[in-house]
């Protein structure tokens, strides 16, 4: 008889392909889910289970995704399929932000180019030229163009979700949603109109919100001017600016009345001074020769002067923000143009006076009379700066030298607000504009306050008195610091004597009701509520939610909550288009309430909402709406809070607080119970890898989702994504993407392996329990057990870098380098239905199937992938199954036998390898092994132990000798006794004992037998 041994060997097959080709065989799966409808039915697999809602943060629908962006959507879709791996109902709402400047700046520019055949001037983005309806309409299309191309990549990341159904903000219901809300702030008393200095873009035509301001270094003019102090010839008081087109606006001077004053006298004038800063000052202004006398500082409140180049006089107001580390000890002030001049201004009395109009050019007031105003031939220069200078800068200090008011003139570096979208310097300008008062008081705060103060102390009383005391300081100067801006001070243990406003609610609420990971996220926000100004949410632009807002005949603001109500109905049923294509008579009909006995409207409001209001309003317009992402049983405000939000960490300035004000203001309750926050993709410089880098030809190649994915397949980037520390900025470089690369092919090959040794395995009537695994699959079992609860604690807190970390190691470690290795004997060898193989197959059935699951959140495609190919998976799709740890414990017995397995195995390698190197063996196969140790060490191994010790030196044969009391293990290894055997390499002494397979050992024989018969 001629048997072909090697047929007889149960060698391993799958068509699961050693190559992954990601790029090419991810799109065909992403086909697949569509047309079975995956998410959907996911869903319905989850129906009536615990829900858990991560709500979407809106991206902007405006360019390609970026990769900064791909990370946002990874962690979010890493985080949704864990919690339904973990039998959660967890839908996923995307939704985009649809409005705004960045869509209304590019589709002017497209019409303006379209119209008039030559592109504009990059930075003019005034639409003034075409009607708003146009250019709305135009918005609207650019928008959803965008959405539909980032929905497209946001797919092929792998990322599940209701796509078909995004929440839009350009949506008529999310529209009168967020208007609705908007009514209840105004019914409660939040809104108002006021003349307040705001941020203003020149280029851009409109009003910024704080997170449309950037800070960039700047280098400004920077002056130092005499004002001539009336009746006291030669004496002027000292002032410095960085913003010398402010001083036609100047109406005061600011003192310190703590600091010491000088007079300096310098030739034939006496100038007034902060005495600490005398000798900078007198350096710069190069006075080689001068006296100083003490000034009275108490005098200073008496003292007028006389405008340098304006016909007007002012006075000097003590202030405690004058400082005593630059200038001169004098702060010029003009309450149009700073929040600190408004509000000493205010005090005092003094108009809110601003000559600047909204192309930022100088231009008389109806503040002042004409005559006291700045000199007619400044009327009309421009603020903005070109090239360093501006001419409003240049024309005031043309007037200061003529006058001889100018001491010193030079740049100055420092770091000065600019324009999101425009990038030019920002001016601070006091107009009409429409606010939210964030010092309003509301009864209902009060809870939140209160339970603040019992949570804060609560919560510290396990840390000891001294943590305690740390962070009660921390709390509570947080808050007395919010207090102060609406001048009260809180009793520092009575909550009941702390003001109950949107402000110290926001600290209360975020410091007591929200938790924020990683923990320095809840000083920022803290931070930023405490010292943030009312917020200025009227827009001079188009393309937005129109403020609902009319005018009467005196010029009088109307803005009321049923008028309000009533105009977001009719936007529900038209869309905010009907604003402005109705003129303000036709509208003032539509949304006049019936019983209406105030002023009759004359216009109509053309401010649009700043568009943070819109994404900020999203908990009542798709939390409170939608009801899969309501929670069923709970009560009250958790019915609809969401459990998680997570954005980048500049949403502490920007969405994480319009959301919490909004929701705050209008409902009384944070809209999420945990914050999380990733950091940025940074280039090797540790620079924001961002759009205008790229566009200067920054990188080597696009930064966006789709050139990442078309190089290295959407699982390796989202491993990529997985693998870094997500909360500290991220590093793009290509060797690390390179390197998560080697581990995927690690991964794969692991899946690999274990797939292609169960082709013949059927877990129904093969599966082995528990107690009757051999050894080495019970030790493996085990290793998996730990790996999984670690696994799972790691994705609790969402630290998935960790779980990177342990399931790769192990992959590497456990499996490839041990369990893989030592069963390919066993599987390969054994008659196909030994129990032995049987065992072991069940136990890389449930190794393959627990990876996969265990991945599916990360390797979304592979794993997917994979799962086909598993005997009887349960489900037919990994995206389906539920995760449900089965672990597997080793007996004391067990554990102390591994343990000293293990302990054995790296001197028998060793000894192995220089027998190997004198050549006195080949393979480890070739070798007998014989060991001596001490007595509890080796004596009491049973026979099925000594078994799993071969194994796991792969030897052919173990010899462990008499143990001797207290001797060191020693190690001998010699050739082999016997023969070796054709079929499985081993020596055997009993090879050709059987004349029909005289070649073989007798465990072959018995196998070949049952392979042929
Ligand atoms: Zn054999």
């Amino acid at each position: 008889m001629t048997t072909n041994y090697k047929d007889t060997l149960n060698l391993p097959r799958t068509d699961f392909a050693m190559k992954a080709g990601l790029v090419e065989r991810e799109p065909q799966r992403l086909q697949q889910w569509e047309s079975r409808k995956l998410y959907q039915q996911i869903q319905a697999g989850r129906a009536g289970k615990l829900r858990f809602v991560l709500h979407d943060g809106p991206p902007f629908a405006n360019g390609d995704v970026h990769i900064g962006t791909a990370l946002n959507k990874i962690l979010k879709d890493i985080i949704v399929k864990y919690k339904t791996l973990r039998g959660f109902s967890a839908p996923y709402v995307p939704g985009w932000d649809c409005h705004g400047l960045p869509i209304e700046f590019k589709v002017s520019q497209e019409m303006r180019k379209g119209s008039a055949g030559v592109p504009p001037a990059a930075a003019d983005v005034s639409s003034a030229s075409f009607d708003p309806a146009t250019i709305r309409k135009a918005c609207e299309a650019y928008a959803r163009k965008y959405i539909d191309l980032q929905r497209t990549q946001f797919k092929r990341l792998g990322v599940l979700g209701d796509w078909e159904n995004p929440y839009l903000t350009l949506n008529k219901q999310y529209e009168a949603d967020e208007l609705r809300l908007f009514a209840v702030i105004v019914a409660k008393g939040f809104v108002y109109r006021g003349k307040k200095p705001v941020y203003w873009s020149i280029p851009c035509r409109t009003a910024l919100a704080e997170a449309e301001v950037e800070y960039r270094d700047h280098v400004s003019q920077s002056v130092f001017v005499k004002f001539p102090v009336v009746g006291q010839p030669k004496t002027f008081i000292v002032i410095w600016t960085t913003t010398p087109w402010t001083l036609p606006a100047n109406l005061a001077v600011a003192y310190n009345e703590k600091l010491p004053y000088v007079t300096a006298k310098v030739g034939e004038e006496n100038l007034i001074l902060f005495r600490g800063l005398l000798p900078a000052v007198a350096e710069k202004c190069g006075w080689a020769h001068y006296t100083a006398t003490p000034f009275q500082t108490e005098q200073l409140a008496t003292i007028q002067y006389q405008h340098p180049f304006c016909n007007r006089t002012g006075k000097a107001f003590a202030a405690e923000f004058v400082t005593s580390d630059t200038g001169t000890g004098f702060v010029h002030i003009a309450p149009g143009h700073g929040l600190d001049d408004y509000n000493l201004g205010r005090q005092n009395g003094l108009p809110i006076y601003s000559p600047v109009n909204d192309d930022g050019a100088f231009a008389y007031s109806n503040e002042l009379p004409v005559e006291q105003q700045m000199p007619a031939d400044m009327v009309g220069k421009s603020i903005l700066e070109k090239h360093g200078k501006s001419d409003a800068n240049e024309a005031v200090l043309h007037e200061l030298r003529v006058r001889h008011a100018l001491l010193h003139q030079e740049n100055y570096h420092h770091s000065y607000p600019h324009c999101w979208r425009s990038k030019t310097p920002i001016i601070f300008r006091a107009m009409d504009q429409w606010f939210i008062k964030i010092d309003h008081e509301r009864d209902e705060f009060k809870k939140a306050i209160d339970n603040a103060w019992q949570k804060v102390w609560g919560k510290m009383a396990p840390h000891g008195l001294s943590t305690m005391a740390t962070k009660m300081d921390d709390f509570m100067s947080v808050v007395k610091d919010a207090c102060a801006k609406s001048g009260t001070l809180p009793d520092i243990l009575n909550a009941d004597n702390t003001p109950a406003s949107l402000r110290v609610g926001g600290i209360a609420t975020v410091d007591a009701g929200v938790d924020w990971n990683p923990a320095w996220g809840l000083n920022r926000i803290r931070g930023n509520i405490a010292n943030r100004p009312d917020w200025c949410i009227s827009r001079q632009r188009t393309w937005g939610v129109p403020m609902p807002a009319f005018y009467d005949a005196k010029g009088e603001p109307i803005l009321d909550a049923q008028i309000v109500r009533n105009a977001a109905d009719l936007i529900e049923k038209y869309g905010s288009n009907v604003w402005f294509e109705k003129s303000a008579c036709e509208l003032w009909s539509l949304v006049k309430p019936k019983d209406w006995q105030g002023a009759q409207a004359v216009s109509k409001s053309n401010d649009t909402l700043d568009v943070w209001i819109d994404s900020g309003s999203s908990s009542r317009c798709v939390l409170q709406q939608r009801k899969e992402l309501q929670h069923d049983g709970k009560t009250g405000d958790e019915i609809w809070q969401a459990d998680v939000y997570l954005e980048g960490s500049d949403q502490h300035r920007g969405w994480f607080q319009s959301s919490l004000l909004l929701s705050l203001a209008g409902n009384g309750a944070a809209p999420f119970k945990t914050v999380l926050t990733h950091g940025f993709m940074v280039d090797a410089d540790r620079d924001k890898i961002s759009k205008s880098k790229q566009s200067q030809g920054g990188y080597d190649k696009p930064q966006t989702a789709e050139a990442y994915v078309k190089k290295y397949g959407a699982d390796v980037v989202r491993l990529w994504v997985a693998s870094q520390d997500y909360r500290n900025d991220i590093v793009v470089s290509e060797e690390r993407v390179n390197k998560v690369g080697e581990t995927y092919r690690a991964i794969r090959n692991a899946l690999r392996y274990q797939l292609s040794n169960l082709y013949d395995f059927d877990p129904a009537q093969h599966t082995v329990a528990d107690d009757q695994l051999t050894g080495l699959d019970r030790w493996i079992l085990r290793e998996y057990s730990t790996l999984e609860a670690e696994v799972i604690t790691a994705y609790d807190q969402y630290e998935f870098h960790v779980v990177y970390q342990k399931v790769s190691q192990f992959v590497a470690v456990e499996l490839s380098a041990i369990y893989h290795d030592v069963i390919k004997d066993r599987l390969y060898t054994d008659p196909a239905d030994a129990p032995r193989r049987r065992s072991t197959q069940t136990a890389l059935w449930r190794l393959v199937r627990g990876l996969c699951a265990m991945l599916s959140p990360m390797l979304v495609f592979t794993t997917d992938e994979a799962w086909e190919f598993i005997p009887d998976s349960g489900c037919a799709s990994v995206h389906l199954c539920t995760w449900e740890p089965r672990p597997l414990a080793l007996t004391e017995r067990e554990e102390q036998t591994w343990r000293r397995l293990f302990a054995i195995r790296p001197a028998a390698l060793a000894c192995l390898e220089t027998e190997r190197q004198a050549k006195s063996i080949g393979k480890a196969l070739d070798a007998k092994v014989i060991l001596k140790g001490p007595a509890p060490f080796l004596g009491d191994l049973t026979e099925e132990e000594k078994e799993s010790l071969r194994e796991l030196l792969n030897v052919s044969q173990l010899v462990l000798t008499r143990p001797s009391e207290g001797a060191e293990l020693t190690v001998v290894a010699v050739k082999a006794d016997g023969q070796k055997c054709e079929r499985c390499w081993h020596w055997e002494t009993d090879v050709g004992a059987q004349a029909q397979h005289p070649l073989l050992c007798g465990r072959c024989v018995a196998a070949v037998r049952q392979a042929v018969k």
